[in-house]
């Protein structure tokens, strides 16, 4: 029960309003304090507890879900981030399923955040499940793209609909690097040309927003629009009245 998920909200620039969450595991250790995910999914995933925790954060999203949709909330999804390991296992499929129908959430509410190493370890087998969740409705997302190999090829290879760029790209942007704005600017042209929605991760500054704007980012994730939230919180963003 040390366990907790935090949402944050994705903006979408043409509509000006939040369209979508990513839920985030927290944990809230009394012992050893707050940890960060990016440091104990890894080890989850190492000694296999990804695959009950895992189910357990897939679970907790689809009941928020039904939870804002009970309260009047329409047009949102939320994604979730999937281990490697979790996707592979041969469960996988049946959980999300089963999930699914035990707490009666659309599957058109659901992404699912994979990352390329997915593609890396079995790609036949990514492609089959992946195909397989959009068959269900679930939307699909390449995360942290830019970062690792990033090969072109994988866009052709995997049945995704999202392509979100890593914040790396950002940083670099600000440093001046006009290479970076190059390979930016060409990923965001493939990924629409391929008909993939693009996220840009990691947005902190309105400086950073209008650039990614103007070189055609369709939606946008940081701290600019808000940090990861409890529940409450994000979804009183959505009513506020968005200038950017
Ligand atoms: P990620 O999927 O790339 O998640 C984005 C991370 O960037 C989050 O860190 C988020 O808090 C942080 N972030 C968002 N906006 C900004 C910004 O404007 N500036 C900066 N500096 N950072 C920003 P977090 O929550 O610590 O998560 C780290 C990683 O842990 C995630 O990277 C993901 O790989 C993993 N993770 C987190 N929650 C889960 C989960 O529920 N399941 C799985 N399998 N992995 C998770
Ligand atoms: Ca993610
Ligand atoms: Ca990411």
């Amino acid at each position: 029960h040390e366990y907790f998920m935090v949402y944050q909200p994705v903006y979408e620039v043409a509509k000006m309003e939040i369209t979508s969450y990513e839920a985030l595991i927290r944990w809230e250790s009394p012992v050893i304090g707050a940890i960060s995910p990016a440091e104990f999914i890894p080890l989850l995933e190492e000694n296999d507890l990804i695959i009950p925790v895992g189910r357990w954060i897939l679970r907790q999203v689809a009941t928020q879900i039904k939870e804002w949709e009970k309260e009047g909330q329409t047009d949102f999804r939320i994604a979730t981030n999937i281990s490697v390991k979790q996707m592979m296992h041969p469960d996988f499929l049946n959980n999300v399923k089963s999930i699914i129908e035990e707490t009666n959430v659309s599957p058109k509410r659901l992404i699912f955040e994979i990352t390329e190493s997915v593609a890396v370890q079995n790609s036949g087998l990514a492609t089959a499940i992946l195909a397989e969740l959009n068959e269900l409705g679930v939307q699909t997302s390449l995360d942290d793209f830019g970062t690792g190999y990033s090969s072109l090829s994988i866009l052709k290879l995997l049945p995704i609909q999202q392509l979100k760029v890593d914040r790396s790209f950002i940083i670099e942007m600000e440093q001046n690097e006009e290479k970076s704005l190059v390979i930016l600017q060409g990923i965001l042209d493939i990924a629409k040309n391929l008909g993939l929605v693009t996220v840009m991760e990691g947005v902190e500054t309105p400086e950073q927003l209008e650039l990614l704007k103007s070189m055609g980012a369709q939606k946008v994730q940081g701290y600019l629009i808000s940090r990861p939230v409890v529940a409450e919180l994000a979804i009183e963003l959505r009513n506020q009245d968005w200038k950017y």
